[in-house]
């Protein structure tokens, strides 16, 4: 049977009413995207860059960066969003001394970092854009809570294009550049920053920690921590429905993309990528090549109507 989906993993994503979706792949390292081919995915929908960082004496430098990304371009061939570093909460760097928290999942992590480790960001981000003079790179900000971050972390951007447009380096002057939703603060404002990103792709693992205000790592508590929470769902819809308005593209790349009853109720929201673990592609795919576009969207319609988890599994 594995074998089988597998084989037919190379078919586009498209439902039997002809709706086509993206099915990409989560990777963390340049060795997973050799691995991922073989899933035929769409692209790469969140390339993890915390592995240069995490794997390292020092921070990465603008050329180790420049060689990891282009590679990774180059293998997968097509889109590539890469998230800029996510370090903090709970991933330490053996070189950078990182003060304790009482809440680090609260505390000083990703887009914060890189805002105020202007230099490090800056060698990301022009290590980024040289990559994308060599294939379909795109930025993501992870853990964005609001539009003074976005457009603090897009001043900077611009900054690095201009420098090196200077130094007569190739970029992509046009590169996409998104941001990942996974706080509740970038839910309630989707609909603005919509406005000034290319994409969003929803984080349902911190969105899901965030929302129900469960640690997503406690095992004492994890039977709270369920992404079928109305309340989550309700989120997701409402970032689907708000990139839509404005054109953009909108995936997810947190866990629950890759889920069995999730698939179906996210396809039916009008998701437009799906960014799982490599392992996960076939199947992901195989069950949108059996879906019906418009039965799906019948179900995840009547989502606002349910209040409790019960309520949502009956419906599903
Ligand atoms: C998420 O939060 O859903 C996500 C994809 O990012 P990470 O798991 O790396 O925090
Ligand atoms: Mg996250």
């Amino acid at each position: 049977k594995q074998k089988e989906l597998e084989e037919a993993s190379h078919l586009p994503a498209v439902t039997t009413d002809g709706r086509k979706v993206k099915v990409c792949a989560n990777v963390g390292s340049v060795e997973d995207v050799k691995n991922m081919l073989k899933f035929s995915p769409d692209g790469i929908g969140l390339f993890r860059s915390e592995f240069l960082y995490m794997e390292n004496t020092h921070f990465p430098t603008e050329e180790e960066q420049f060689e990891a990304y282009k590679e990774a371009a180059v293998l997968c061939g097509k889109e590539v969003i890469i998230r800029t570093l996510d370090i903090g909460g709970d991933k330490e760097l053996s070189y950078y001394d990182f003060e304790a928290e009482e809440n680090p999942f609260l505390g000083f992590r990703a887009i914060r970092i890189s805002l105020e480790l202007v230099d490090v960001f800056k060698a990301q981000l022009r290590a980024l854009l040289r990559a994308s003079a060599f294939g379909d790179v795109r930025i993501m900000y992870p853990m964005i809570i609001s539009m003074e971050e976005l457009t603090r972390a897009n001043e900077i951007l611009e900054i690095c294009k201009k420098e090196l447009a200077a130094e007569g380096k190739a970029f992509n002057e046009n590169i996409k550049v998104g941001m990942m939703i996974e706080t509740p603060a970038s839910v309630i404002q989707a609909e603005e920053f919509a406005k000034h990103v290319d994409f969003f792709s929803i984080g349902t693992n911190d969105l899901t920690q965030y929302m129900l205000v469960v640690d997503r790592g406690n095992k004492k508590i994890s039977k709270l921590y369920d992404t079928f929470h109305p309340a989550v769902l309700k989120c997701i819809k409402r970032v689907i429905d708000a990139g839509h308005a404005q054109n953009i593209e909108v995936g997810m790349c947190g866990e629950f993309a890759a889920d069995d009853k999730g698939t179906g109720l996210l396809l039916g929201m009008g998701l437009d990528e799906f960014s799982v673990s490599a392992g996960s592609i076939p199947e992901v795919k195989d069950k949108i090549r059996k879906s019906s576009y418009n039965e799906a969207k019948a179900v995840a319609d009547r989502i606002g109507d349910a209040y409790t988890i019960d309520e949502v599994m009956k419906l599903l």
